[in-house]
Formats: C-alpha cells, structure tokens, sequence
C-alpha cells in the first residue's frame, strides 16, 4: 500500500470517518495540493466522475467530522483546507493564519505562531478573530 494511502486511511481513522473510495480520493487531492480547494477545483481534478452532489455532501460531511475548514477568499469564492489535527467533530481549532496569493490566486493556511490577541474596548467581546495575509507565495517567488 503506497504511504499516502496509509496516511489517508489514518486520518480517516483519527477523525471516526468510514473510509470511501470518494473520501479517499479528495483527501489524497487536499494532502497533494496543500492550498485551500474550492469545489470547482475539486470537480476538475479528481481522477474519477464523482457527481456535484457526492462532492458537497463530502466536503460537508468532512467538516462536520474536523477534516476540512472553510476559507473564504477575498471575492467570495469558498475554498476548503485541510484543519489541524486538533481539529474534531466536537470543535474546529482554526484560528491559524490564511495567506492569499496574487500571482496565483491561491489560499494557503500557515500554521505559524501569532501575534498576541489586541484589547477590546470596554463593552466589546470579541469571539473569534481572522488572520489574513496577502502577497506572493512560496511557489511564485521562485518563479519571478
Ligand atoms: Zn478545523
Ligand atoms: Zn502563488
Ligand atoms: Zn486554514
């Protein structure tokens, strides 16, 4: 059994999931890729015909189960990533830092330590904060 497989299954295992050859296959597609997918960029390169439907139902499916997030990018497209592994069906842990690429157009997450949290004003609770960046990526940098 190739690696990736093995790893894949494991994951499956870790988060309670019953591996399906879908399953299988779009998280081989998030391991490979490593940025945020959208569902059209899942549709286009999964090897096999997987309907629309199946692939929502995955995608939501593997969020509920602390799989995947969702990343909206800054014209509004969803793409999902890939969580964390203290991500669960019981929590989402995600509060990591998204970079958003120009020249590619992609979303990446960045598991990097952050700055500590700024101090509401009196009166304001805040309950969760974004981290974004924007820029040039890895793989484009080397290019240009
Ligand atoms: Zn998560
Ligand atoms: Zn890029
Ligand atoms: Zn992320």
């Amino acid at each position: 059994m190739p690696t990736e497989l093995l790893q894949i299954r494991k994951l499956l295992q870790q988060k309670g999931v019953r591996k399906t050859r879908i399953r299988e296959a779009m998280l081989a597609l998030f391991l490979e890729k490593g940025y945020a997918l959208s569902h059209a960029d899942i549709e286009g390169l999964l090897p096999q015909n997987f309907d629309r439907v199946t692939i929502y139902r995955t995608l939501k499916s593997f969020e509920e189960q602390g799989l995947i997030h969702k990343v909206p990018d800054e014209k509004g497209i969803m793409r999902y990533a890939l969580c964390p592994e203290g991500c669960s069906q019981a929590e989402h842990i995600d509060s990591h830092l998204h970079f958003f690429c120009r020249q590619c157009q992609r979303t990446y997450c960045l598991h990097i330590p952050l700055p500590p949290l700024p101090l509401m004003p009196t009166g304001f609770r805040a309950e969760g904060f974004e981290w974004n960046a924007h820029g040039i990526c890895k793989n484009c940098s080397q290019v240009l």
